[in-house]
Formats: structure tokens, C-alpha cells, sequence
């Protein structure tokens, strides 16, 4: 007899700490004693001894959720705490396991010659994390190399937990919100002393730094922003870029990005060098252009401006965007409030793959904040996973956007269940937010059609990570669309937005594409120098390749590296965005821009790419879907337009 799996009952509000420790101490000792198994006494069958195995990563797995989860978003700073060392015990069981001699003999003495193709290359797979992590070094090699990831761990938990806790603010008189919307200010009242407080945190910032008139505030406030964490993170990144460039060579690599590359597309650190310079050149004339106009605009408040740097670069864009190509983005805002926008995006989204998302009433969805939204999500009548949407910020909570896991899906053990979260404002959005807000559901669609599979290995968002931003990154331009946005953008007076304002708004976001590509490639380009070249001055260095690869120039006595939280998660792999989106360009290229919603194109395209999951390369499921390898050709028509 099987049971349908179920999702994952979560604790009552006062049972949190408790549930959180137990939760991961549980799934620990399981994963412990399957290996134990594993190791003292295999299956004589292959097949079962990756079952076995599989079952072990599942729990691990389960662990790792809870703890990465929690740390991040729990409001009872005890629980992200717990959660904490949670994660901290997932990494080292991790590193462990991948130096465990004992193991690795039983896994890599399987004769694989009657396994199907998915089992074979979970075996496979798991072969080549094992040689990754240095089991088939030396014992001085492997002791050294777990001492290196534990302090890998723990520099990055230190650097994620240096940016999330320092918020800095200005204080500002009221007369120096003037360009503000009204809404905002509103939610900034003038204290005692007759001051504004603006934050560093996403909310205050973006407005602030976009629509602000008072040049010398955006410049306080920027500044600020951009020197979020330090000096305290500079010295967590030298230490961690040290620890990692030791690994790297213990493991016979000639850097740490050649041993990242390895498992990505692009497979040697060399061609993100390549790539980072192929598109630098693409878009610098776009890039050049658009800045002129820029400066010109600048010039006209401040003649004797000889440049335009990251504290004017936002809001002259808006005012470019406003003035010339004749789109408000505070008349846009009026269209989009938050609760029709998280609606239209559900019904979209369900239209689009074929999927239906049926609200949890909060008495039967325990959460860790009564702001989350739960949703059971069904496919073909056929119950496949559960979603939770924490879209608004609060004190302690991570502050980008991002998709969680919370249970990684596998065939008849457990539903996936993931996790959006966000920092938008309560009230009217941004037409940015509803962007990230697709964007970032896309990872989320990805997890949970990805997550029926038998092997834990492939399930969900398990593919390379070169590839893991294209169908997220595709799924914006449905966000772009005026008739998907008619479906579901209405102001208080319940006009639909209209078409050629959408057409605008297009437009407008076009203008910069250059110059945002370029800057894309000055964090690319940050993300692999800081990797492969050793320097004693990080923010010397930050200023020259900002020089090289920017079209803006350094904002004095900022330290931006130090709050670059993707030098953390994406290592020397920052390139992996816009490589993404080359591959995201090339799918969309698929779909018929007259009608977005196309049923045979969507439903290949959630067939053959999302519900794969990792099952097969990334370039082999793009070369299914579209029926030929991919190209760079849509992103240059694209860049060009
Ligand atoms: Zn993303």
C-alpha cells in the first residue's frame, strides 16, 4: 500500500524553535543512518543501492530546506538562529559525506550496465560530485579540504548575515522628499525633530535614489547603499576567496572558476572571460548611446557635468524615460496593486502551463507570518505541489527576491513545496516588481512541475546553473505583454492599462539595455577577477574593472563588494545571468509574440524543459524544445532592436 504523499504539516507560532530543531535533527539522523546502511551493509542490487542512496540525499535534502529557509525568513530571530545551525549541521554532514571513503567504494563499485538512463546518470552524477569533493585524494588532502568547506560555510553565513543587519538610513528634512510619490511619503512621517528616516532596505531605497529631486540626498543615500557592510565584509571576502582559491588547487584545479565552470554550459573558466568580453563588445555601442543621452539631460541641470555616476544614473533614466519617451512611472503604479497583481499572475500562469492554484484558508495552513499566502497547486485534476508567497519585508528578513525550497519533490515520498520571497511594497507596485515578482515565480513553476521525479537528484530547479535564470528570466516578457497585462491591471477607477502605454513603457525599459548589459558585465567581471586573481585592495581593484567593463564611473567612498551578496551564492559564476539570458531569448524566439498563450508551444515548452528538471543537460532539453541547438542570434536581434 502507498500513500499519496502530502504537504509538510508546519508548527502552531509558539512550537517554531521547537519544530525547526527537530525537523532538522530528524532528517539528519535519517540521512546518517541510510548512509550507515549503506556503508556497512549494501543491497546486493544496484538499483537498490541508489534507491537507498537517493532516500539519503531526500533527507539531507529536507534538512538543508528547513534550515536555508528559516534562517532567512523567520520573524523570532531564536528560530533563525536554530535554523542557523541547522544548516550549518547540513554542510558538514554534506562535506562528510563526499569524503567518505567508505561510501564512495560501494557507490563507485555499482556496475551501472543495467541501469536505465536516469538511474545511470544519478550514478554518474553522484561519481563526479565524489571526485569533486577530493574523496580520491590523500588523508592530509581530505582533512584539509573539510576543514576549507566548513569555513567556506561559515564565511558565507557571516556575509549574508553582515548585509542583512546593517541598515543604514539618512535623515532627510520633509522638503527633500520632493519628487516622491505621495503614498510613499506618507509612510514616512516626520519625526519629533522634524526629520525623515529613509533605509537602505529596497523599499526606501529604489523610490528614493529614482525619483528624489535633491541631488546631494540621492548622493547621501546611494553612498550609503553602496557601502552596506563594510568594512566588516571586506575582510570576510579576502578570507573567503582565500579559503576557496586553497580548494580549488587541493583538488588539482588551476582555479576556483575553473573547478565552478566544470559543472555549468560553459565549462572552463577561460570562456567566462570570453563571454564577459563577447558581450561587452555586442553592447557598447547601444551602451554609448543611451549615456549620451543621459549626460545631456544631466547637463541641462548641472552644465558643467562631465560624467553621470550611480547616484544619478537612476533617476536621470526615469526623468529620460518621463520627459522623452513619455512614460510616468507613477501614473503606471496606479495599475498595479499588489493584491489584483498577485491574482493576475496566479491566472496567468495557471493558463499558461495548465495549472490551477487553489488558496489554503489560513486555518489550515500554519505559516511563519500572516502575510504568506499558501496555495495547493494542481495539474490535470492530479494534486502536484503547494507554493507559499512572503512577499513584503519586515525587520530580520532576507532582503532580495528569491525562491526558496522548502521540500524538494520526489515520485510518491513527497510533494515539492517552494517558497517566494520578496520585499514588495504593500500598497501599489512598481512596474519593476511585477517583473521580478514573474520572474521569480518562474523558478518557482520550475520547482514544483520539476518535482515528480523518482530521483531527488533531478527534482525541481536541479539543472546547471548557467541555465537556471533562462526560464525565469523568459518568463518576464509575459509581464511585458499588454494583453496578458489587460488581464489584470486596472487602476481604482477600474481602467484597464492601456496598450500603447504598455508599448511605452517597453520602449522605455529598452533605453539603457546597453548600459545595463555592460554594468552586468562589471559584476560578471568582479564575480571571476576577485576568484581567479589574488588582490590586497578589493576596492582598488573593484574601481579598475569598473573602469574596463562599466560605462559609469566609481562612486567615491563606496565598497560595493562588501554587499554583493551574489559574490557569495554565485562564487566566480555571476556571468551565468546574462548567459541565461541569451538562452531565455533564444526559447522565447519559440513562442508567437501575437498570442503569448499558445497551448502547443506553452505546453512543450513545460513538458520538454521545466518538468525535466536536471534529467538531462540543459543545451540537450533547449535543443528538444526548439528543435535545434541554441544561439546567440535572438539576443543580438534583441540588443540591436
Ligand atoms: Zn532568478
Amino acid at each position: 500500500m502507498t500513500t499519496e504523499p502530502t504537504h509538510l504539516p508546519l508548527p502552531l507560532s509558539s512550537d517554531w524553535l521547537e519544530w525547526v530543531g527537530e525537523r532538522g535533527e530528524q532528517q539528519l539522523a535519517l540521512t546518517r543512518s541510510l548512509v550507515e546502511g549503506l556503508r556497512n551493509d549494501p543491497p546486493s542490487e544496484p538499483l537498490e543501492v541508489l534507491r537507498v542512496w537517493n532516500d539519503a540525499q531526500t533527507a539531507l535534502s529536507n534538512a538543508a530546506s528547513v534550515g536555508s529557509l528559516f534562517s532567512e525568513v523567520h520573524p523570532d530571530p531564536a528560530v533563525r538562529e536554530r535554523a542557523e545551525s541547522v544548516a550549518q549541521q547540513v554542510q558538514k554532514l554534506d562535506t562528510d559525506l563526499g569524503l567518505d571513503t567508505g561510501l564512495y567504494a560501494v557507490l563507485a563499485g555499482i556496475d551501472a550496465s543495467g541501469l536505465d538512463a536516469d538511474a545511470a546518470r544519478v550514478l554518474e552524477r553522484t561519481l563526479r560530485d565524489f571526485h569533486r569533493s577530493g574523496v580520491d585524494r590523500d588523508e592530509a588532502a581530505r582533512d584539509r579540504l573539510r576543514e576549507l568547506s566548513e569555513r567556506e560555510i561559515l564565511l558565507s553565513q557571516e556575509f549574508s548575515k553582515n548585509i542583512r543587519e546593517d541598515v543604514r538610513s539618512i535623515r532627510v528634512t520633509p522638503d527633500q522628499l520632493a519628487g516622491l510619490p505621495q503614498d510613499w511619503v506618507d509612510a514616512h512621517p516626520v519625526d519629533e525633530d522634524g526629520m525623515v528616516t529613509v533605509t537602505t532596505d529596497y523599499p526606501d531605497v529604489v523610490p528614493f535614489r529614482t525619483f528624489a529631486h535633491d541631488a546631494q540626498a540621492r548622493r547621501d543615500l546611494v553612498t550609503q547603499f553602496l557601502s552596506i557592510a563594510w568594512p566588516a565584509n571586506d575582510r570576510v571576502l579576502q578570507d573567503l576567496f582565500a579559503a576557496r582559491r586553497e580548494h580549488a588547487a587541493l583538488l588539482g584545479y588551476a582555479s576556483w572558476a575553473d573547478f565552478d565552470a566544470e559543472v555549468k554550459m560553459i565549462g572552463t573558466g577561460a570562456a567566462i572571460d570570453e563571454f564577459i568580453d563577447r558581450i561587452t563588445e555586442l553592447s557598447t555601442a547601444s551602451a554609448e548611446r543611451d549615456k549620451d543621452v543621459l549626460l545631456a539631460r544631466l547637463r541641462r541641470d548641472r552644465p558643467e557635468a562631465i560624467d553621470i555616476d550611480g547616484a544619478d544614473v537612476a533617476y536621470y533614466s526615469e526623468l529620460v524615460r518621463k520627459e522623452d519617451l513619455a512614460v510616468d512611472a507613477q501614473k503606471v503604479r496606479t495599475y498595479f496593486p499588489f493584491e489584483a497583481v498577485r491574482q493576475g499572475l496566479l491566472d496567468v500562469t495557471g493558463r499558461l502551463f495548465g495549472l490551477e492554484w487553489t488558496p489554503v484558508p489560513a486555518e489550515d495552513a500554519r505559516t511563519w507570518h500572516e502575510e504568506v499566502a499558501t496555495f495547493d497547486v494542481s495539474f490535470g485534476g492530479e494534486r502536484i505541489g503547494r507554493i507559499h508567497l512572503d512577499l513584503h519585508p519586515r525587520d530580520g528578513k532576507y532582503k532580495h527576491a528569491a525562491q526558496f525550497d522548502l521540500v524538494r519533490g520526489v515520485a510518491g515520498t513527497q510533494l515539492p513545496e517552494g517558497v517566494l520571497v520578496c520585499n514588495f511594497n504593500r500598497g501599489l507596485m512598481e512596474h519593476d516588481e511585477v517583473v521580478t515578482l514573474f520572474h521569480e515565480f518562474g523558478h518557482l513553476v520550475h520547482h514544483v512541475l520539476a518535482g515528480g521525479t523518482e530521483w531527488v537528484r533531478f527534482s525541481g530547479v536541479a539543472t546547471e546553473w548557467d541555465f537556471v535564470e533562462a526560464p525565469s528570466q523568459m518568463l518576464e516578457e509575459w509581464a511585458w505583454d499588454p494583453e496578458v497585462l489587460a488581464t489584470f491591471a486596472r487602476d481604482a477607477e477600474g481602467e484597464t492599462i492601456p496598450a500603447e502605454l504598455v508599448r511605452a513603457m517597453r520602449r522605455a525599459d529598452d533605453f539603457g539595455k546597453g548600459y545595463d548589459a555592460r554594468t552586468q558585465m562589471f559584476y560578471a567581471a568582479l564575480s571571476y577577477d576577485f576568484h581567479v586573481r589574488k588582490t590586497d585592495d578589493l576596492t582598488a581593484r573593484l574601481r579598475e574593472l569598473m573602469g574596463r567593463y562599466s560605462v559609469f564611473p566609481y562612486l567615491e567612498g563606496t565598497h560595493m563588494q562588501c554587499h554583493f551578496g551574489h559574490l557569495d551564492g554565485y562564487s566566480s559564476g555571476y556571468y551565468t545571468y546574462m548567459w541565461s539570458l541569451v538562452i531565455a531569448k533564444d526559447m522565447f524566439s519559440a513562442f508567437d509574440r501575437g498570442d503569448l498563450f499558445d497551448p502547443e508551444v506553452a505546453g512543450a515548452y513545460r513538458d520538454k524543459v521545466l518538468a525535466q528538471g536536471g534529467r538531462r543537460d540543459a543545451a540537450d532539453l533547449v535543443e528538444d524544445f526548439l528543435g535545434r541547438p541554441y544561439t546567440f542570434n535572438a539576443y543580438a536581434a534583441w540588443l540591436a532592436e
